[in-house]
């Protein structure tokens, strides 16, 4: 899809959003709380409530022409239930993408998975490893991007509620790892990814206790609350037509952190798990496991290496700024 295709269905959903109508075609409306893929796949209008995965994730309907998405990172043997997307494209429902999965209604997914291929200018990286040797983070180059970035740096606020541990400089220092000039694994770039952390706040969480998105307040918040078992961290996104508009991140109370230069015991290293996520929130996605990367989708205890970018981090985090 061109750039003016995407320009053009955004004002035709403005107008009828703005006019109060709704689609000429007399699809069915999905409402309530339990919404599902299935009945997604209908191809439903749906303008508010709730959709739950299979899984037991929810989210809030989106606006139309808004994206929500949420990333996880795990710990090491849990359960990853991978990154989720939906989009409400208005007139033609909502489309689900779980990982490399899409469901949900047809024309929206059709839509949609056209709109994320025309933003990634190139295909991404296959997120695999073919050699038998154990790959370190600076000899693999592999990466993917979500298809959405920031224009401007993302201004966030901290909610101290509920902290484990003080954590807003160590998520502020992995946010940063990803930020202006960096110099990693012999590689310099400069990216125009950035970050402003305006202070404390009491607005909540836009991330639910079950893993998924709530509404979007317009407002990036970071704080802590319980998260499933196994989640250390998860980050909801919403964008628009690739432009991000608002990150909210939430760390697990469910779990012991270290904010310490060294880290010892079973303690996830906040700075580490943060880098992770604030890669989500500027718009790179999952590698492989054994990529050794830090966009690799699960963290073991006091695994303080994931402070610092590897090559595949560097090259994705520069190609998308
Ligand atoms: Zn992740």
């Amino acid at each position: 899809m061109t750039a003016g295709a995407v320009a053009l269905g955004i004002a035709l959903v403005a107008v009828l959003t703005s006019t109060g109508g709704t689609s000429a075609e007399a699809a069915p409306s999905c409402r309530g709380d339990r919404i599902s893929v299935a009945d997604l796949a209908t191809g439903c209008a749906v303008s508010s409530g709730t959709v739950v995965l299979s899984d037991g994730r929810r989210f809030a309907v989106p606006a139309p022409g808004t994206t929500v998405s949420a990333m996880p990172v795990a710990a090491a043997g849990a359960a990853d239930h991978g990154d989720v997307s939906i989009t409400n494209t208005g007139r033609t429902g909502l489309a689900v993408r779980v990982d490399d999965v899409w469901k949900g209604a047809a024309a929206a997914v059709r839509q949609e998975r056209n709109a994320v291929r025309g933003r990634l200018a190139v295909t991404p990286q296959a997120a695999t490893t073919t050699t038998a040797a154990k790959p370190s983070s600076c000899t693999n180059k592999t990466y993917s991007r979500l298809g959405f970035r920031w224009s401007a740096p993302v201004t966030w606020s901290y909610n101290p509620a509920g902290q484990k541990v003080s954590g807003a400089s160590s998520i502020r220092a992995g946010a940063d790892a990803w930020t202006g000039a960096i110099a990693s694994c012999g590689k310099k770039v400069t990216t125009t990814a950035g970050e402003r952390l305006a202070g404390n706040t009491t607005q909540a969480i836009g991330v639910t206790s079950a893993g998924g998105c709530g509404k979007s307040s317009g407002a990036s918040v970071v704080g802590w609350g319980s998260l499933p078992s196994g989640t250390l961290a998860v980050t909801c996104v919403w964008s628009r037509s690739g432009a991000a508009v608002e990150i909210d991140q939430r760390y697990t109370t469910g779990q012991q952190w270290n904010t310490a230069t060294t880290c010892s015991g079973a303690r996830f290293d906040l700075r580490g798990v943060a880098t992770h996520e604030w890669g989500h929130a500027f718009g790179l996605g999952h590698t492989a496991q054994n990529s050794g990367l830090v966009m690799k989708p699960a963290s073991t205890t006091c695994e303080t290496g994931q402070r610092t970018l590897g090559l595949g981090d560097v090259v994705g985090i520069d190609a998308v700024y």
